[in-house]
């Protein structure tokens, strides 16, 4: 049997293994556009979380299994089509995952100073492709749109020192860049309340202890937190958490020798950017959370309200991919059943399947799609029982040898990668552009 796996990064290795280890008849081809594995391991994880970046060594292992193969430097949809794909594999799971940021239509979204946090996290990460997105090396207030682990994770690395950065996973003309960059103070906007932020008090605090002072802009957290005594709520663990690091950390005086801030505003949904032709503000609706029961649920004000900024990133969610020919949600995901792929009548999709972001939307962390690839994988297992398998392998008639990268090929660009990375004290030295991977691979 034969399944081809569109992308190669967490959600899509999850599903090989699962395979791999079910049938041992089964071949599994994982495609990749780009020519080098791992998706958002490689290219979303924050360059200084280093422990979740070690997760390759575990796919690695995948990809090496005897009846797995690599063929990076292959796009569905360009190189090879979906039609093609499907007839030529038993069945296809697509794991394209969701690479770029949501991007609401915000007046003022083509001003200067105005990023996305996909941009910005590409860019930091050494994707093909990515350019700096930053035209001045200050900047006075730095806004980041958004609650989310995403923002944290902006604010960390574009606030680090060069000694903060110069031993993990960062490009070295992106380190030389970052350490030229002075931002003098951040400000995370929150569109709900400071208990209903989707960053984890663990990422807060590791921001938190890393140098900022931080401090509040308004009075939100303190009326906040006698509205919820006041209606005799209780905290979940999480916001308790959440609470004690607040508590701790707003005192800045304790910290007033520190020369960076980070600021949080709540209760701002953002309506318009404006500026000539930089960015000098942006403007928010101002909202509140309705009382009872509803107390997590927005509720949109007449008022609004400014705040000047110099740059301002949204980060507000990343969205998936869109393959040409499938149906997909207002959410962004595939629609689904299971991991079978429906189509725009909720029909069953012969034979296509999908898993991670692409199947969920942009929520949860890498060890969140092992659970999905498994429901994933059950729903190909109830498929697969009903057809006779195919024996050819797709590969000899799909493929042009000249131009893809095999698991062999990736290995040899790894160990490049980290021989120069050593020489640099640090993890690796990626290469950022697709044609030196090619060239130093010899491939068109
Ligand atoms: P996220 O967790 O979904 O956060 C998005 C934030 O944007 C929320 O605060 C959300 O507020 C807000 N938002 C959404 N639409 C908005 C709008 N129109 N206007 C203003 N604000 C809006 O997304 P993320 O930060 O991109 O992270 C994606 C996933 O990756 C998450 O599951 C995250 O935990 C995971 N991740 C984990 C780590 C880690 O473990 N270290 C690091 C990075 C990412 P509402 O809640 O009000 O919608």
């Amino acid at each position: 049997m034969y399944i081809a796996i569109v992308g190669s990064g967490p959600s899509g290795l999850y599903t090989a293994e699962l395979l791999l280890k079910q049938y041992e008849d089964c071949h599994v081809h994982i495609f990749e556009e780009l020519p080098v594995p791992f998706g958002l391991l490689r290219y979303g994880v924050a360059p200084d979380h280093l422990k979740i970046k070690s997760l390759d060594a575990y796919f690695d292992s995948i990809l090496s299994h005897p009846n797995c193969e690599f063929i990076g430097n292959c796009s569905i949809g360009d190189d090879i089509s979906m039609n093609q794909l499907k007839s030529h594999y038993d069945a296809v799971v697509i794991a394209t995952g969701a690479q770029d940021s949501k991007r609401p239509a915000i007046p003022g979204s083509n001003l200067k100073g105005v990023f996305t946090a996909s941009e910005i996290a590409a860019w930091y990460n050494g994707l093909p492709g990515a350019t700096c997105p930053f035209d001045r090396t200050e900047y006075d207030s730095f806004l980041v749109v958004g609650c989310g682990n995403v923002s944290l994770d902006i604010i960390r690395v574009l606030g680090a020192s060069y000694d903060q950065l110069k031993s993990v996973d960062i490009p070295s003309h992106v380190l030389d860049t970052l350490s030229n960059l002075v931002i003098k103070q951040f400000t995370v906007v929150g569109r709900r309340g400071p208990f209903q932020v989707t960053f984890t008090p663990k990422e807060l605090r590791d921001l938190l202890e890393s140098s900022y002072e931080f401090r509040y802009l308004d009075s939100d957290y303190v009326s906040y937190l006698s509205r919820f005594t006041l209606l005799g709520l209780t905290f979940s663990k999480r916001q308790e958490l959440l609470a004690e690091i607040y508590n701790t950390f707003s005192n800045s005086t304790q910290r007033s020798n520190l020369k960076q801030q980070v600021n949080f505003t709540f209760f701002k949904s953002i309506t318009q950017y404006f500026g000539e032709s930089y960015l000098e503000g942006a403007e928010f609706q101002e909202t509140q959370l309705k009382g009872g029961e509803d107390i997590e649920h927005i509720h949109y004000l007449d008022t609004k309200t400014s705040i000047n900024c110099d740059a301002c990133c949204l980060s507000i969610g990343y969205q998936p991919i869109q393959l040409a020919g499938l149906h997909y949600l207002p959410s962004g995901a595939l629609n689904n059943a299971n991991g079978q792929v429906l189509d725009h009548d909720n029909q069953v999709e012969d034979g296509v399947f999908v898993v991670g972001w692409s199947k969920r939307g942009a929520v949860g962390v890498i060890g969140s799609n092992r659970s999905c690839a498994k429901e994933t994988v059950q729903s190909l297992t109830d498929y697969i029982k009903t057809r006779k398998c195919g024996t050819d392998n797709p590969l000899e008639t799909l493929v042009n040898n000249n131009t893809v990268v095999f698991y062999n090929d990736w290995k040899e660009l790894d160990r490049y990668e980290r021989e120069m990375g050593v020489k640099l004290g640090k993890v690796r030295e990626k290469l950022c552009s697709k044609k030196d991977m090619l060239n130093f691979l010899k491939k068109e």
